[in-house]
């Protein structure tokens, strides 16, 4: 990896001094949420695994950074799909395309038996037949990610100390909420999150099921009106596109662009310093201004 520890950087977003933990800078193959999840199994030993099996979306980071992942440790990746969208067969690009080429197999499900849920299928049609395998959860919510997520959380330790921060809010925008859960587990600061896949309800239910405790959760900041995670919301694309005009700064469109308009509308600034966390997601962009430009522009 390029950094063992990246860096934070202060920014300037209408006229708000924020501070950016720079986790899509980790490394050109191997950054961003993706990575800080997996970095477990990048660091351990894969004896006698030939093979890791997960499952998800054509698009997801985590079929890129799996793919990396698998590159590295030398071992076939099986990554199940639902379905795959024939636009993105023919012009495969992003995720898709970079996981093809690190040599990912991706299985689309939908030409072997399209009525059975994907998790359903592996697990009784996959993982009973497959011996020396690790199966690795959709997006990573793993027990595992906490290893790498661990040493996040005492990144932004060590930073705050330094810098003699003592009060601080950090912010991330959640998928299945892994991240947030575990990072708050290992911070005395206030982590600050807010739904992207599904709604406030099912966030919260990620929570109860790593960690009972709810003092412990973070805390859950709600969105003005709801969204639908991979829809296109012109607000999306108009925040992604201040941000990079004003920061210099590219965000991801599905969790970032969210996540940016929920600090603006439920976030109090200015009584504490704010992090927030840059998760990666870049290369899923290009398909996603692709399909911004024709429906808006
Ligand atoms: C996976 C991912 C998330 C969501 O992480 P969770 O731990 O599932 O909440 C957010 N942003 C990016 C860029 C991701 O790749």
């Amino acid at each position: 990896m390029k950094y063992i520890n990246s860096p934070i950087q202060e920014i300037n977003f209408e006229n708000k001094q924020i501070f950016i933990k720079r986790d899509d800078l980790l490394d050109i193959d191997f950054s961003g949420n993706k990575a800080r999840k997996f970095y477990y199994f990048l660091k351990n030993d894969f004896q006698g695994i030939k093979k890791i099996i997960s499952y998800g979306s054509p698009q997801a980071n985590s079929l890129y950074s799996l793919s990396v992942l698998a590159k590295i440790k030398s071992v076939k990746l099986d990554f199940y799909v639902s379905h795959i969208a024939s636009f993105l067969k023919e012009n495969p690009m992003g995720n898709y395309k970079e996981a093809i080429k690190n040599g990912a197999n991706i299985i689309d499900l939908s030409k072997i038996n399209s009525n059975i849920h994907t998790f359903e299928y592996i697990e009784n049609y996959v993982l009973p037949f497959e011996k020396n395998c690790v199966f690795i959860e959709e997006g990573g919510r793993v027990k595992e990610a906490e290893f790498g997520i661990k040493i996040l959380a005492d990144e932004i330790k060590a930073w705050a100390k330094e810098n003699s921060i003592n009060k601080l809010d950090i912010f991330l925008p959640s998928g299945t909420g892994t991240t947030a859960l575990f990072l708050q587990k290992h911070l005395e600061f206030d982590v600050l999150t807010c739904a992207c896949v599904g709604d406030e309800e099912y966030l919260k239910k990620q929570f109860l099921s790593l960690n009972k405790d709810e003092s412990k959760h973070p805390i859950i900041l709600k969105r003005e009106k709801k969204y639908h995670f991979g829809k296109l919301y012109k607000e999306f694309y108009e925040i992604n596109q201040k941000l990079l005009n004003e920061t210099k700064i590219e965000f991801d469109l599905l969790y970032d662009s969210l996540g940016w308009l929920v600090l603006k509308h439920s976030y109090n600034f200015g009584e504490k310093k704010l992090l927030y966390i840059h998760q990666g997601g870049i290369l899923g962009n290009e398909s996603m201004i692709l399909r911004y430009k024709n429906k808006y522009i």
